[in-house]
C-alpha cells in the first residue's frame, strides 16, 4: 500500500472504529460501484426470536419436538427456538439422532419419532404435504419481514414457527447514503425471497438477492464482477468468507466469526454499517486531492 492509503487507513480506525487489514483497501474503496450486504447479523442484529407458532396439532407438543431438534443446532434460528420453548417451561428431549442440513434445517429422531424443522425445499425434499392453508400463512409471516420454518413429525406436517431479526439503529441510514454516494445496495441471503424483500423495503433496499445456498454466495459476487461491476461485500458469517475473499474488498462485521474476521480487508470493529459510509468518503477525497 502507498504510505497515504496506510495514513488514511490510519487516522480512519482511530476515529470511526474501522480496522484495515490490507493498506491497499483504502485506494479500492473509491472504485466500489455496488455494496452487497449479507442481511442476518450485518443488516439485522443476528439475535432472532420466536414471535408466532401456528400448530397444526397441540402446540406443547409442537414446540417441544421442535425445540429438542434444534438443541444440537448453533444456527441462530435453532437458539431462538430452544430459548423459547425453554421459557415456555417446556422440558426437552434428547435427540437419539441429529443432522443439520446446512442453509435448509435440521433433521432429529425425537423420542423415536423423525423430527424436521427447515424451509419450504427442506419439506419439499422430504415430500412434506404443507396445506395450502399453511402456505397462506407461510406467505403472510415472510411479508412481515419474518422467517419462517415448517415442522414435520414421522413425515406428517406438525406446524409453523416463524422468528424476527431486529434490525440494526444505524442500518437504513447508512444504506440511505449509499444510495445517496451512487452506490446500489444488495442484500444477499439464505432467507427466502419474500422476507428478505420485506427486511430489503424497511431499510431502502431495491434488490435482493436470495434462497443463496452458503456456499454460493462468491459465485454471486463473482457474477456481478463479470458485469463489470466494482463490488465491496460486507458479512459476519463463516458462510460469508468466501465471499468476502471474492469482492474487490470484503468488509467483515467485528462481532462476527473469526472466519469472516480473517477474511475482510476491512473490520467494523463496532458492527456499524455508517463506519464504511466514513471510509469511502474519505477513501474519495483522499485520492481525489493527490491525482
Ligand atoms: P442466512 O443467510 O440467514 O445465514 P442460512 O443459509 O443459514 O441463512 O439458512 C437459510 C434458511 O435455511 C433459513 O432462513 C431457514 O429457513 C433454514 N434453516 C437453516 N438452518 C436452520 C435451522 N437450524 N432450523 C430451521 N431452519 C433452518
Ligand atoms: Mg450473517
Amino acid at each position: 500500500a502507498t504510505p497515504t492509503a496506510l495514513m488514511v487507513g490510519t487516522g480512519l480506525g482511530a476515529e470511526n472504529g474501522i480496522l484495515i487489514r490490507q493498506g491497499k483497501a483504502v485506494e479500492i474503496l473509491r472504485e466500489i460501484d455496488t455494496v452487497i450486504l449479507d442481511k442476518t447479523g450485518t443488516i439485522t442484529k443476528g439475535t432472532p426470536s420466536v414471535t408466532d407458532v401456528v400448530a397444526h396439532l397441540e402446540k406443547e407438543k409442537l414446540l417441544k419436538y421442535a425445540a429438542s431438534a434444534e438443541k444440537g443446532s448453533e444456527h441462530p434460528i435453532g437458539e431462538a427456538i430452544v430459548n423459547y420453548a425453554e421459557s415456555e417451561g417446556i422440558e426437552l428431549y434428547d435427540a437419539t439422532e441429529f443432522e443439520a442440513v446446512t442453509g435448509k434445517g435440521v433433521r432429529a429422531r425425537i423420542n423415536g419419532e423423525e423430527v424436521l424443522i427447515g424451509n419450504q425445499a427442506f419439506m419439499k425434499e422430504a415430500d412434506v404435504d404443507v396445506s395450502a392453508d399453511f402456505s397462506e400463512q407461510v406467505i403472510a409471516l415472510e411479508n412481515e419481514a419474518k422467517t419462517t420454518v415448517l415442522v414435520s413429525i414421522e413425515g406428517a406436517f406438525a406446524g409453523i414457527l416463524s422468528v424476527a431479526d431486529p434490525i440494526k439503529d444505524d442500518s437504513a441510514q447508512a444504506i440511505a447514503q449509499f444510495n445517496e454516494m451512487g452506490l446500489e445496495p444488495i442484500i444477499i441471503t439464505g432467507d427466502n425471497e419474500r422476507t428478505a424483500k420485506a427486511v430489503a423495503q424497511q431499510v431502502g433496499i431495491d434488490k435482493v438477492i436470495a434462497g443463496v445456498l452458503p456456499d454460493q454466495k462468491s459465485e454471486e459476487i463473482k457474477r456481478l464482477q463479470q458485469q463489470g461491476r466494482k463490488v465491496a461485500m460486507i458479512g459476519d458469517g463463516i458462510n460469508d468468507a468466501p465471499a468476502l475473499t471474492q469482492a474487490d474488498i470484503g468488509i467483515a462485521i467485528g462481532t462476527g466469526t473469526d472466519v469472516a474476521i480473517e477474511s475482510g480487508d476491512i473490520v467494523l470493529v463496532k458492527g456499524e454499517l455508517s463506519s464504511v459510509v466514513q471510509a469511502m468518503k474519505l477513501s474519495q477525497a483522499t485520492f481525489r486531492k493527490i491525482k
